[in-house]
């Protein structure tokens, strides 16, 4: 079968460290190109200043991208490539606002190509045995904490404090993304609070209260934490079993008991995925870790807090 040509357009950490490894890994793709607007001479294949120079100039000689830019400039890029007839992996998350994600499923429609909204910490093992051990159960409680240094994990980074650029939400996403892929039960915000830094345009840390029936459902997300990483999700259920997803949900607890998982890692899986998507003329479009972002800036009360600098 002929392998799929594919080109990286945002040639940043997260394309370096992890999509490239993952295309070089699979025969199903072959990396011919990237685009990005600072050279990166030690990227494969030809390198292009912009998402367009690179669509003109390799016209027919392309079937796919990965688009690895900060979310502000995905639109643009994954509507030129579907415009293109090209098949398109949205890194997460897929878009900046709502609109931007229902116009580019439409338009994959329109062009039959492959759109693939790639959520990678869905791709955690651990994530699709906590679903099926949650699925038709009663969820009583639910918990996210995911705390980091924003400092440690986004050194330089300005766009993160630009509208735009999600703020904590950045990582918190992630959490956003295992947890509607879990439950057995809709995630709606209910409530939340945003705090703000007085000198920046994204929020530091959040607060959100889901809409529950039961019991407490909510999520705790804050950059501030300098002791290490915790990046944890708890359900209980109503026959008082306890699943624990650690690790941003590499590991998972039952019960306090751990279970082992192989595979071959996130972005290994995702790029099958996106694989067998372009095989079978499918796409994957999942924005529901968007909407909840979406319905916590709808929702919330600011607050401002001190200055980032
Ligand atoms: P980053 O290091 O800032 O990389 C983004 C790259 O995009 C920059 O290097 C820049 O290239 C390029 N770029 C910016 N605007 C562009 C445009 N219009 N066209 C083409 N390229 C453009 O950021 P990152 O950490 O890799 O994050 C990128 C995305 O991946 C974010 O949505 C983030 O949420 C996601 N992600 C990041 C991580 C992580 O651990 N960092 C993990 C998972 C997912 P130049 O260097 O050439 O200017």
């Amino acid at each position: 079968m002929m392998s799929i040509r594919i080109a990286i357009i945002g040639y940043g950490k997260i394309a370096q460290d992890q999509h490239m490894p993952a295309i070089l890994a699979n025969p199903d793709f072959e990396i011919v190109a990237t685009a990005s607007p600072h050279p990166h001479p030690e990227a494969p294949g030809q390198a292009f200043g912009t998402h367009g120079a690179l669509i003109a100039g390799m016209a027919g000689r392309l079937d796919a991208v990965a688009i690895c830019t900060p979310p502000a400039a995905r639109y643009a890029i994954a509507r030129d490539a579907l415009d293109a007839g090209l098949h398109v992996l949205l890194e997460k998350p897929p878009a900046a606002t709502l609109g931007e994600i229902q116009h580019l499923e439409a338009l994959a429609g329109q062009s039959r190509r492959t759109l693939f909204t790639a959520w990678h910490a869905q791709h955690n093992p651990a994530v699709d045995a906590a679903r099926a051990l949650l699925a038709g159960k009663v969820v009583t409680a639910f918990h996210i904490h995911w705390f980091e240094d924003v400092r440690k994990w986004h050194p330089g980074q300005e766009w993160i404090w630009e509208p735009g650029g999600f703020g904590v939400f950045d990582p918190g996403i992630n959490a956003l993304s295992i947890a509607t892929r879990i439950l057995p039960v809709p995630l709606f915000v209910r409530a939340a609070t945003l705090r703000f830094p007085s000198n920046r345009q994204t929020p530091i840390a959040a607060s959100l209260t889901f809409a529950s029936e039961r019991g407490a459902f909510g999520a705790e997300l804050d950059w501030r934490y300098t002791e290490g990483e915790r990046w944890t999700i708890r359900a209980e259920t109503a026959d008082g079993g306890v699943i624990e997803l650690h690790d941003g949900g590499a590991t998972l607890l039952v019960n306090g008991e751990r279970r082992a998982f192989g595979g071959a890692g996130e972005y290994r899986s995702i790029y099958e995925r996106f694989a067998a998507l372009i095989r079978t003329g499918q796409s994957d479009v999942d924005s529901d870790p968007l909407r909840i972002v979406a319905d916590a800036y709808l929702a919330g009360r600011r607050e401002l807090v001190e200055p980032f600098a």
